[in-house]
């Protein structure tokens, strides 16, 4: 344990760094408050043996500066001469640990040394427990808003993000796109090749439309084999186009089967768009991504239909 002791006396500095080293401690000595500092920032000392009485930065200024520094905790002793109660409050409150009479008392000064050192010692240990206990809510957060399967958002951490970009939206003015995409006749691929390669499908697929949106969206597993993706700052256009890249990409892919061979697999993709001046929320644009998809279907599957529909009939408005 490195101490450092902060005195103007040349007799004070020269007597403790001797006493403290034949103690085993590695001693760095100072004669003012403002060397003090600079030493404990750089070099990271833990614990500041000072005196109260120094030209320029007394003892109790040098305990408030100290505190202020942040980062690890640093143990600080008042050596002083100055006794009486409201001496001791007045080092307490500018943030001393705690008191060293002058002229000091070796085994006395040593006792409190050790004292220092358990004081950290549980300082450090409570700081690296509260660091783990950290990384475990933030993987318990990441669990708990990431599909076990996919490997990507579940549908509680699609409703959080849906929120934000509606409101987003509203605030800015950019409109924001709703893909919902589903897997073309899944249940045959469970039936034909059992429910392990059924899941091998989906991963392919969710991996595929991860690829194809990039930064332009985010993508979550919305239900069964249904992803949805939310893509920011979109037109009309643009998420048309972006649908349709996904839609591509998963077609391109060959899937290999357990039995050898490949097959393939395609996507039906219902898209909506939030026009920030419209009183909708982002359950309605859900819905039209929904009912858009009822449309690619319908339509034959493996393609994309965008809300409002080219037709101007679209079914399923009633309920809207
Ligand atoms: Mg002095």
């Amino acid at each position: 344990m490195k101490v450092l002791v902060v005195d103007d006396d040349r007799t004070t500095r020269v007597l403790l760094t001797r006493t403290l080293k034949t103690w085993g401690y590695d001693v760095v000595a100072v004669e003012n408050g403002m060397e003090a500092l600079e030493r404990v920032r750089a070099e990271k000392l833990r614990v500041v043996l000072t005196d109260w009485e120094m030209p320029g930065m007394a003892g109790p200024e040098l305990c408030t500066r100290l505190r202020a520094l942040g980062g690890e905790y640093v143990y600080i002793m008042l050596l002083t001469s100055h006794g009486t109660s409201s001496h001791i409050v007045e080092g307490l409150e500018a943030g001393a640990d705690d008191f060293v009479a002058k002229p000091f008392d070796p085994p006395v000064l040593r006792a409190r040394l050790t004292v220092a050192a358990r004081h950290l010692a549980l300082q450090d240990e409570l700081a690296h427990k509260n660091n783990e206990l950290a990384q475990a809510n933030s993987e318990l957060a990441r669990i708990a808003t990431t599909d076990p399967l996919l490997q990507i958002g579940n549908r509680r951490s699609f409703e959080d993000v849906i929120v934000h970009a509606h409101q987003t939206a509203r605030r800015t003015g950019l409109a924001y796109g709703v893909l919902l995409a589903d897997i073309d006749h899944f249940k045959r691929f469970n039936d034909r090749h059992g429910h392990a390669f059924g899941d091998q499908v989906l991963r392919r697929v969710a991996q595929t439309a991860v690829n194809a949106l990039g930064t332009s969206g985010q993508l979550f597993r919305y239900g069964g084999e249904e992803l949805i993706a939310v893509a920011p700052e979109q037109t009309l256009r643009s998420i048309a186009v972006l649908g349709e890249r996904v839609r591509g990409a998963v077609e391109a892919q060959r899937v290999e089967l357990l039995t050898g061979g490949f097959t393939s697999v395609t996507i039906s993709v219902g898209v909506a768009l939030f026009d920030p001046h419209d009183a909708i929320s982002a359950q309605v644009v859900i819905e039209y991504a929904d009912a858009s998809l009822y449309q690619a279907k319908k339509l034959g599957r493996n393609r994309v239909v965008c809300w409002p529909f080219d037709d101007a009939r679209p079914p399923r408005t009633s309920q809207f």
